[in-house]
């Protein structure tokens, strides 16, 4: 089996998303216990892989795996986005990158 691109990782996580349905009310952001060091989660996580910059993703894979999946934001979220599954989906993605089984 090989790796999925960018463009059909970005696809298949559209699923947990709700196609993509947020509305950036940063929500999120605010229920999320992790340090506000790592704002990052999850809402911007969500920017990033929607925009498919995957270098910027890359670099931030220390927020990623400090995801505690407390399943706090998808609780409040109102757009019915999972971020749980988004950053489950992305450690899978940020792995496939360290161990060099991703494709451009
Ligand atoms: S709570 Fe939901 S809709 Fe609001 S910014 Fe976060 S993911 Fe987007
Ligand atoms: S599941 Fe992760 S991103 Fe969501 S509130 Fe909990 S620690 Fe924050």
């Amino acid at each position: 089996m090989t790796a999925p691109t960018m463009i059909e990782q970005r696809d298949e996580l559209l699923a947990f998303t709700n196609n993509g349905g947020c509305i950036n009310c940063g929500t999120c952001t605010a229920v999320c216990p992790l340090p506000k060091e790592n704002v990052m989660l999850p809402r911007h996580i969500l920017r990033l892989m929607h925009l498919g910059q995957r270098e910027e993703l890359i670099a931030r894979a220390d927020a990623i795996f400090s995801c505690l999946l407390c399943r706090l934001c998808e609780e409040t979220c109102p757009a019915g986005v999972s971020i749980p599954e988004c950053v489950r989906y992305l450690r899978g993605f940020m792995n496939r990158h360290l161990h060099h089984l991703e494709k451009e």
